[in-house]
């Protein structure tokens, strides 16, 4: 069994998790709930998104890349992902590829997006029982809307809109710190594509 089939039962186990299947919110207009993790969960379990262990960006532990519908992890140590930390990042993670899944051909703020995987991950981390930060305004704020959400009996909780774009201003900041350190520029916008599956063949160079 290679290392990498080992990491995609990982995110699998970590999708069916009964934490997982417990998210639900909204926020900046995106839906996310426990059900959709099970829809990605079907996806990674038909090789329609691909894992692979190492980053593009050597600033990230993590990434998902909607263009391929790749999500890649920098740390090869596979206990790593059965910690609070290693099923947090898969949690986040795989929320970025559950929103490309959902909005197919919708334009997504980039600080949106980074948004709701900080809280998907908060909430599931709470979920699962783990400790989170709390520390300072981020965090902080994390962990307040986070526990708001699990509050919530009936309904779908929405974030307020001003906490989303007070969470998203920091995390705008940060990205453009990190970009100019890169120079690179980044878009404030993108343009979801989805999830093919079946995946399209690989194209044969004539
Ligand atoms: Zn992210």
């Amino acid at each position: 069994m290679s290392d990498e089939f080992k990491l995609r039962l990982k995110v699998l186990s970590a999708l069916n998790s009964k934490a997982c299947g417990a998210i639900a919110f909204q926020a900046a207009g995106i839906s996310v709930m426990g059900y959709h993790y099970g829809y990605l969960a079907d996806l990674v379990a038909q090789y329609c998104v691909d894992i692979k262990f190492g980053v593009v960006d050597p600033a990230a532990s993590a990434e998902y890349d909607h263009t391929t519908d790749t999500l890649r992890f920098s740390n090869r140590n596979l206990g790593f992902y059965a910690t609070p930390s290693g099923r947090a990042q898969i949690i986040h993670e795989c929320t970025h590829a559950l929103i490309d899944a959902t909005h197919p051909g919708k334009p997504v703020r980039r600080s949106d997006n980074e948004f709701i995987c900080w809280l998907a991950q908060t909430i599931y981390s709470l979920l699962a029982g783990d400790s989170v930060r709390r520390d300072g305004d981020f965090h902080g704020s994390l962990f307040a809307i986070a526990s708001d959400a699990i509050r919530k009996r009936d309904g779908v909780f929405v974030v307020d809109p001003q906490a989303v774009s007070f969470v998203a201003a920091i995390l705008r900041s940060a990205d453009a710190l990190r970009a100019k350190k890169a120079g690179k520029t980044v878009p404030d916008i993108e343009l979801m594509d989805g999830i093919r599956c079946p995946r399209p063949p690989a194209m044969e160079p004539d």
